[in-house]
């Protein structure tokens, strides 16, 4: 009978109705939380640094500048502070970017292998201050070409061994490692022998802002936004991104890439 028929397609359209409303309201009061936890990160993360400068350009103006050697100690933990502001603005602004869809990628032909050299050219010097030794497996003597965002992909490795170095133990070492797997695939590794991670940590690591130990890495700089950058480019990619880790052994980053030939 085309009336009752014509109600039960009536019930079902409501409660389709009833239950997209909800969903939507439900994902809607989910990223009111998130907007109001990152806007609450953002400026804990900003208040650090300027309150240093802060209290170094005042005690400054107190007088201390009168001595040569204090203030030129001052002006320089100033500086520091501003570097580190500029540093968090600079990946806020990529996050930002990144999260809106409003980098595009610029897929190209290059050399993963001679991007990994020259990335580890870049951080030698910094992993000697810590006596880390950087290792690429010479076994690479031939290019592997891959399909990806080169800058990007340059960036990826960059804030990974740079984590690595800063989360690695004295006279450690940091190793890069690539290898093919089927379907066009290379996976690159990025493995220390640091401090490692807690389990119960791991899934949360890629979150913006998320610090392990928030007054250690803190000594260590940075801005707990690093692995969410990593995140978002490699998932753009459509790769993916693993970590292992274990608790004073070490951690192991990877993601896949696509191969050209
Ligand atoms: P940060 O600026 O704090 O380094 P990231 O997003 O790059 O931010 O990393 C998030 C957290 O993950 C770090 O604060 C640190 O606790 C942990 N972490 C990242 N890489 C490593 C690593 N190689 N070894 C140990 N811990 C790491």
């Amino acid at each position: 009978k085309p009336i009752t028929t014509d109600m039960v397609t009536l019930t079902q359209e409501i409660d389709k109705y009833a239950r997209d409303k909800k969903y939507e309201i439900e994902s809607l009061q989910v990223r009111e939380e998130y907007r109001k936890e990152f806007l609450g990160n953002i400026s804990h993360e900003l208040k650090t640094p300027l309150f240093t400068v802060q209290s170094y350009i005042l005690t400054l103006i107190d007088g201390a500048a009168d001595d040569k050697n204090i203030r030129e100690k001052y002006l320089d933990r100033a500086s520091k502070g501003v570097e580190r502001l500029i540093f968090i603005v600079n990946d806020l602004d990529m996050i930002t970017k990144l999260e809106v869809g409003d980098l595009s990628l610029k897929i190209e032909e290059f050399d993963i292998v001679e991007l990994v050299s020259n990335v580890f050219e870049m951080f030698e010097m910094k992993a000697s201050k810590k006596r880390i030794t950087l290792t690429f497996d010479r076994l690479y003597t031939e290019p592997i070409y891959v399909n990806a965002d080169k800058e990007r992909i340059q960036q990826v490795l960059t804030n990974l061994i740079v984590n690595s170095i800063k989360y690695g133990h004295d006279k450690g070492t940091t190793e890069v490692s690539i290898e093919n797997l089927i379907k066009n695939k290379v996976i690159v590794r990025v493995t220390d022998n640091g401090e490692g991670i807690t389990q119960n940590n791991i899934p949360r690591l890629f979150e913006r802002f998320y610090r392990v130990d928030r007054s250690g890495s803190r000594k260590e700089g940075g801005s707990g936004l690093g692995l969410a950058i990593v995140k978002h480019i490699i998932e753009a990619h459509d790769e993916k991104i693993y970590v292992e880790s274990d608790l004073g052994v070490g951690s192991e980053f990877s993601f896949t890439l696509e191969k050209t030939k």
